[in-house]
């Protein structure tokens, strides 16, 4: 089990964060916010998904205006990120974001940072300091991970001085050591929520696998309330990596674990097709049984297959042509070989007395 630090509980829109609420994901729009029609498109999309809070871009006052429109139109909470005009934070909250990220690299001035707090206390809604490692002040003697803490400390402090409390931090860096030294150090020097995630990170493969290396270790610690895992690709593919991490840690569960093997020269089917289809028919799952952990083997042969089959809820292993049933541990039924998916499909709702197929 891993033990979560008990952060500050701040709410974001509906979403609780920190103590013991779930770690949140987030993910941001990938298209112009004053493009409102596309950018509730993609909300909508990414909440189908199991999104939870969205960040949005504003550059500038149309962006800024859009939130308003956006917010009647979607559930997920609205994050502006506002770098660089203090003012588009102003916008932003008179719009109804439900909380604002500043920059610390780009929005330092405690005049300006004090009428945004001012702003945001009166509207209620939290401010993220986010931290990136490419905007932070370095000096000398000082490496990055400390740099960054400083640098947030000296934020909060402003914002303390303001009356404001409702705050959540993100430490980011382009790397891994940095980004997980950061957030270490940080943990020991105040109790405030941490949003996770490391930036820049590339396409989705390196990207996933960069991402669960600093993320995946510093939640193992119970460090962390919310991520987001930056891919350069769509927010979709964000999320499914989001979800990926969370329940691999046994976090949180959005529905069916499905293991499989890798296949070797003993399969005799098209294991990867079967469990293509598999992951395809039951992503719709999850939000029906998201309390309900169920997890499905699938293997490609009668070799090992069957004991990995047997560990989990509900197995097949196969042979040529066919599948051996698996339920609670115990051989059932033999599968005909198209007829698989459909039947580990039925069987799921058989144990849920319910139908899932769509
Ligand atoms: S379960 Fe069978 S087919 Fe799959 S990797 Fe193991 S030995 Fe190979």
């Amino acid at each position: 089990m891993i033990k979560r630090r008990k952060a500050k509980v701040i709410q974001i829109g509906k979403v609780r964060i920190g103590g013991n609420y779930p770690i949140a994901i987030q993910s941001m729009a990938k298209c112009k916010t004053s493009d409102s029609l596309q950018a509730i498109r993609q909300i909508k999309q990414l909440e189908a998904m199991g999104c939870e809070i969205v960040r949005l871009a504003v550059k500038d006052q149309a962006d800024a205006a859009a939130i308003r429109q956006i917010k009647r139109q979607v559930k997920a909470p609205l994050v502006a990120d506002i770098h660089f005009d203090w003012r588009l934070a102003l916008a932003a909250i008179d719009s109804g974001a439900d909380k604002i990220r500043l920059n610390p690299g780009n929005i330092f001035k405690p005049e300006q940072i004090k009428e945004v707090a001012r702003a945001a206390r009166l509207a209620g809604i939290p401010i993220r300091v986010g931290l990136n490692s490419g905007s932070v002040k370095k000096s000398k003697g000082r490496d990055i991970p400390s740099a960054m803490c400083v640098s947030a400390l000296e934020y909060i402090r402003l914002l303390e001085k303001c009356g404001f409390y409702d705050i959540v931090v993100s430490l980011k860096a382009s790397n891994i050591m940095d980004t997980v030294a950061a957030y270490r150090k940080f943990v020991k020097l105040c109790q405030y929520p941490l949003h996770l995630g490391v930036t820049a990170t590339g396409l989705p493969y390196s990207g996933a696998i960069k991402s669960s290396i600093a993320v995946g270790a510093l939640l193992l610690e119970g460090i962390g309330d919310t991520v987001r895992i930056s891919l350069t690709d769509t927010p979709e593919q964000e999320i499914k990596a989001a979800k990926a991490i969370l329940e691999g840690l046994g976090l949180r569960h959005f529905g069916p674990e499905v293991i499989s093997c890798p296949t070797c020269g003993r399969c005799e089917v098209d294991l990867i097709k079967i469990v293509k289809q598999i992951e395809d028919r039951i992503s719709h799952i999850g939000y029906q049984v998201s309390d309900m952990p169920a997890k499905l083997a699938v293997m490609g042969c009668v070799v090992n297959g069957p004991g990995e089959a047997r560990e989990a809820d509900i197995g097949i292993a196969f042979g040529k042509n066919q599948g051996l049933m698996f339920k609670a541990g115990k051989p059932v039924r033999k599968v005909s070989l198209a007829g698989s998916v459909s039947a580990l499909i039925k069987e799921m709702g058989a144990k849920r007395g319910r139908k899932l197929e769509r």
